[in-house]
């Protein structure tokens, strides 16, 4: 195999310098990134009003804290959808919906209206290191936890930042130094991006999620595909999807810099600009010299953890960008082999008499379980709660052939019930008629008792938890313990 060819880190562009000083910035909603934005722009001398729609204890506790500062706020529905008087910007919360009055308001008046993500590009410092940014329905986080683990094996400062958990603004005006930042944006976040460049950029997959939230599908792939927009080095896309439009379409459609390349990720054997896997090698087509003759191998199918298909892909696609800002195959392969996923995502629980039990509690959607249920053969699927408006019928019918047996559990569980009925009427199914505590130990009892030896028993719910329980988290944790119970 040839040798790899890197491409040289670039600066980082910055938009036209927005002045805060004196300007009138109104900032909407308190919370993770509405205090800390107020603060920074109060900082930077701007006269700030932070409207919330909230009037609860928090919120008051909060609002006390800034006007300590000298920051106005203004609590309750009213005030929330009041633009005031003299704003010259607004700087809203990732969720805040798009058709909210406040923006109505703020395009008639013809303010412009920044995302927590936006602000962040605009304030940082001019030595600021240069973003690759993930975006995507599913695999965000664990794409991006990756992609940091590989720069770390180059030797390089970074840090996994933005919609991780770890604010951007924080990264951005800290005092840590980094070389290059791993960033997971929304596509809440991406909507109310205008100006931002990635160094390079990844779409992971498109599937329907969020949707009343865009309004529409279209809408969605459109705020998604803004993370290619100005991308300076690589675009990197899917190229095994199929959906429309595909990550490959909103490559075609962005504006980017000039000599930006489109580069494919895909689970087969990869063409020229493409990364790919051939027989159990994880090998690169795209930052290698002479890409139509040459391939660079950059890990094994078994470095990766867990070794599913989508993980595969995530896996390829953190090594795509990670290659595009220069970084060795050998530091692909160590970071790979150093990362270790995040708590209830296909987490590997226990075997138990020949039974392997799973915990991807995080398939909150049916995107995510369609995968991780592609990744066993013969399974008791223990699934339900809040649905969200989605529809189950593509997945039960796409994973009916694997499944040995059914635990519904949740609020909305008569939903895939009645998927099960259309797509899978032979496989068995349990219907827990109960959400109290009790519910997930007598769920994985059931599943004991419908396993046989070689099965998995796979709790990936494609629903979100809140009907029975506090998060996701604490769903898997349940599972755990009484997976844990049952084995003692
Ligand atoms: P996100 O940050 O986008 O929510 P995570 O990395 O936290 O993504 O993974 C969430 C869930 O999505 C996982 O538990 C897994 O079931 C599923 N998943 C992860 N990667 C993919 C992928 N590439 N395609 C489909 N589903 C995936």
């Amino acid at each position: 195999m040839g040798s790899g060819q890197v491409t040289a880190p670039v600066a980082s562009q910055s938009p036209e310098p927005y002045r805060f000083r004196g300007r009138r910035i109104t900032v909407a909603g308190l919370g993770v990134s509405g205090v800390p934005a107020a603060r920074a722009l109060h900082g930077l001398g701007a006269h700030v009003t932070v409207v919330n729609d909230g009037d609860d204890e928090r919120a008051r506790a909060q609002a006390a804290e800034l006007e300590r500062l000298g920051i106005t706020v203004r609590l309750g529905e009213q005030a929330a959808s009041t633009l005031p008087e003299g704003t010259e910007l607004v700087v809203t919360a990732p969720g805040w919906k798009p058709g909210k009055p406040l923006f109505a308001a703020a395009a008639q008046a013809g303010v412009p209206v920044w995302g927590d993500v936006e602000l962040a590009w605009r304030l940082r410092g001019p030595d600021a290191p240069p973003w690759l940014a993930v975006t995507g329905t599913n695999g965000k986080t664990t794409t991006v936890r990756m992609l940091a683990s590989i720069l770390e094996a180059a030797g390089l400062r970074t840090a996994a930042v933005g919609n991780i958990g770890v604010s951007l603004l924080d990264a951005v005006l800290g005092d840590e130094h980094y070389d290059v930042l791993a960033v997971e944006l929304s596509s809440y976040q991406l909507h109310w991006s205008s100006s931002l460049r990635a160094h390079s950029a990844a779409v992971l997959n498109l599937a329907p999620d969020h949707l009343d939230w865009h309004g529409s599908m279209e809408a969605y792939a459109a705020d998604k595909g803004r993370v290619y927009e100005g991308n300076r080095v690589a675009c990197v896309y899917n190229a095994d999807a199929t959906g429309k439009p595909s990550t490959e379409d909103l490559v075609r459609e962005a504006d980017v810099e000039e000599g930006c390349r489109a580069v494919g990720f895909t689970l087969g054997t990869p063409g020229p600009s493409q990364l790919g896997v051939v027989d159990g090698i994880l090998v690169d087509r795209a930052f290698v010299e002479d890409r139509h003759r040459n391939a660079q191998e950059l890990a094994e199918v078994a470095d990766v953890d867990p070794p599913a298909p989508h993980n595969i892909a995530n896996a390829l696609a953190a090594a795509a960008l990670a290659r595009a800002y220069g970084v060795p195959a050998a530091a692909v392969r160590d970071g790979l082999r150093a990362f270790t996923p995040d708590a209830h995502r296909i987490a590997h629980v226990a075997d138990v008499d020949g039974v392997s039990w799973v915990d991807d509690s995080k398939a909150t959607n049916t995107h995510a379980a369609q995968a991780s249920l592609a990744a066993y053969e013969s399974i008791v699927w223990i699934a339900g709660g809040l649905a969200k408006g989605a529809t189950f019928d593509e997945l039960v019918a796409s994973a009916a052939k694997r499944l040995r047996a059914v635990v519904l559990i949740g609020a909305d569980r008569a939903l895939i019930r009645e998927a099960l009925a259309r797509h899978a009427p032979e496989v068995p199914v349990v219907d827990l008629d109960r959400t109290d505590t009790g519910a997930m130990l007598q769920a994985v009892q059931e599943a004991r008792r419908l396993a046989r030896p070689g099965d998995t028993v796979l709790l990936a719910p494609a629903c979100a938890s809140m009907d029975m329980f506090a998060n996701y988290n604490r769903r898997g944790e349940a599972f755990a313990r009484a997976v844990r119970e049952l084995g003692a």
